[in-house]
């Protein structure tokens, strides 16, 4: 079972993080988040702060036992971006980083600092599609231009740790032609894989992820494109997979 803590700072704010059982940690890089991603709990109530290099240790140290640090939690790691570079530098364990590339100047940054992998949230083909479910991130073309430039730059082990990530949501982004825009440009990056999510419905949210046949059918079209494509595995699909539940119970309820 995963384990979801939550971590109260030093001025009274509460973060959260979730301990998966294969040694992953995922923390939170900022208390709220000001992306507002309808999906999503985290954003529910806009940006309090963001959180320091030593508040993010203070959340990796509340479990011994973790192999691997994940910033997937709340918050949007490049809004906090030079706290975020301290703590994957001060870290004694990996860090990997998932962000919506909010600053697609900050994002080639990131990807050029010893990290354990970076998952850039894409979550459509189309920038109609993006912006319905990423409102406050930049236009697609800026995000896959960001990832070209920086892509000349890295080696093809550095490739390797790089995931696009695709939030299947039903109706809005999980027709053909969209998963096949996205395809096309995944497939400019061969060397990075698809992170196929699944989307963990939050209270009084219109939004529902597709069917599992859906997101098969999904899974198979994007391996045939060629693409090296993961799905989220069953921890982070279990319904304290996704950070932001004890943040909207702590603010909203
Ligand atoms: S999905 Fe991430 S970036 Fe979007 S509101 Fe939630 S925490 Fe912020």
């Amino acid at each position: 079972m995963n384990r979801l803590t939550a971590v109260t700072l030093q001025d009274g704010l509460t973060v959260e993080t979730v301990m998966y059982p294969y040694g992953t940690l995922c923390i939170s890089s900022q208390a709220g988040c000001r992306m507002a991603c309808p999906f999503c709990a985290s954003g529910r109530k806009g940006l309090v702060r963001g959180l320091t290099a030593e508040e993010m240790l203070e959340q990796a140290q509340t479990e011994p036992k973790a192999k691997r640090i994940t910033v997937s939690g709340i918050g949007e790691p490049l809004d906090n971006y030079e706290e975020v570079e301290r703590f994957i530098r001060m870290s004694p364990l990996p860090v990997s980083v998932t962000t919506t590339a909010s600053h697609p100047e900050l994002l080639a940054k990131l990807l050029s600092l010893p990290h354990n992998g970076v998952m850039i949230s894409l979550h459509g083909g189309s920038e109609e599609a993006h912006k319905k479910l990423v409102p406050k991130a930049p236009a697609l073309s800026e995000i896959y231009a960001a990832i070209s430039e920086a892509w000349k730059h890295m080696s093809v082990r550095s490739k390797k740790k790089i995931g696009l990530n695709y939030l299947p949501v039903e109706g809005i982004n999980d027709s053909d032609e969209e998963i096949g825009l996205f395809a096309e440009n995944a497939q400019r990056f061969p060397e990075s894989s698809v992170h196929l999510l699944t989307l963990n419905k939050v209270q009084n949210s219109p939004f529902s992820p597709v069917s599992n046949e859906r997101r098969e059918e999904i899974f198979n079209f994007l391996r045939e494109k060629g693409l090296n494509v993961r799905r989220a595995n069953s921890f982070r699909r279990q319904e304290k997979g996704g950070c932001g539940t004890l943040w909207l119970k702590k603010y909203l309820d």
